[in-house]
């Protein structure tokens, strides 16, 4: 169901090569205003995702819907895309660019020299604006890069990877520039990095082998998937070895998900009174020798990571 919120609905989206499918059945909706980050490991679809969202690649099935639009207008009028290596005449000014990205999109020379001027003020490209792209850095490079995304005034603005290519300089730049578009634009924006979008975005979407395996706010992700964890590391004798194995194997005290980690185990708990009891009755019985017992909460991390692992 698309609400008046909403910018951009997919529904069953589905790329396949040959045999391989490396996007399955996908459905999401971007809605106004939001800014909202597609993350996975690298291979996880995500460039051919938005690469089916900005109309480039043709979906092997399912719909990816416009403003409510289910006409075959060209998806490319309402949304800005800058692609994850995008190409520059390194001869160009910065200004030239824009009006050449801007008489490709159909504007007249008078239209594109002007929101040319404002989007590069906009990006903090003004005093540059003259100069070769050659001479840009890279911060400078992608900024001119949004800045040509957005000159027909998208209503949704799509990026793969925008920070990835970046020092921290640039990355900083970006991050920062983006924040400023967020506010009057739908954005969305392709990472492999966690930190990337949790500093920036709204919701988020976890694909995993072509799969959506996560969806929704940030907030309301980070609180589906809060849970106490426990970390206890133990001398290496051979008692010790042999206890955290029957913790690992079996399914003790409310335990979800037990994983071995460098010096000792990592336990997903559902009750962590209920877990640290029964926890400690066992290291005493048994006469386990711990060096260390955390205390802790699942994070956004350990979701990415379980929702990337195989
Ligand atoms: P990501 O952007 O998350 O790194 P991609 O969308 O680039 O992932 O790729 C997803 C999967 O699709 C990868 O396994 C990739 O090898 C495969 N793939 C991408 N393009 C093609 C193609 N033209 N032919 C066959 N396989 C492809």
């Amino acid at each position: 169901m698309m609400r008046g919120g909403d910018v951009l609905n997919v529904t069953a989206l589905t790329k396949r090569y040959d045999a391989k499918t490396v996007v399955e059945s996908v459905n999401f909706t971007l809605s106004k205003m939001r800014c909202t980050a597609l993350l996975g490991p690298n291979g996880a679809g995500k460039t051919t995702t938005i690469q089916m969202l900005a109309g480039l690649l043709r979906p092997s099935s399912g719909q990816i819907r416009l403003l409510g639009d289910a006409s075959d207008s060209d998806p490319r009028r309402s949304i800005g895309y800058l692609p994850q290596h995008p190409a520059f005449y390194a001869w160009m000014s910065g200004r030239e660019y824009m009006i050449y990205a801007g008489r490709l999109c159909g504007l007249t020379r008078k239209a594109a020299s002007g929101a040319a001027e404002e989007l590069l003020a906009r990006v903090g490209l003004a005093d540059a604006a003259r100069e070769r792209i050659g001479g840009y850095s890279g911060g400078m490079k992608q900024r001119l890069g949004i800045a040509q995304a957005l000159i027909h005034r998208p209503k949704l603005l799509i990026l793969d990877e925008p920070m990835s290519a970046l020092d921290p300089i640039g990355r900083r730049e970006v991050m920062a520039l983006l924040r400023d578009i967020k506010r009057e634009t739908t954005v969305l924006y392709s990472t492999h990095v966690l930190h990337d979008a949790e500093a920036l975005c709204d919701d988020i979407l976890i694909l995993r082998q072509g799969e959506l395996v996560e969806s929704g706010p940030l907030s309301e992700v980070r609180d589906r998937n809060r849970q106490p964890v426990i970390v206890v590391e133990t001398e290496n004798d051979e008692a010790s070895r042999g206890w955290m194995e029957r913790w690992l194997q079996g399914t003790k005290a409310d335990v979800l998900n037990a994983d071995r980690v460098e010096r000792g185990m990592r336990l997903v708990v559902r009750d962590l009174e209920a877990a640290r009891e029964a926890l400690l009755l066992d290291i005493a019985r048994a006469g386990v020798r711990i060096t260390r017992l955390d205390i802790g909460q699942m994070s956004l991390e350990d979701i990415f990571m379980k929702a990337v692992a195989e």
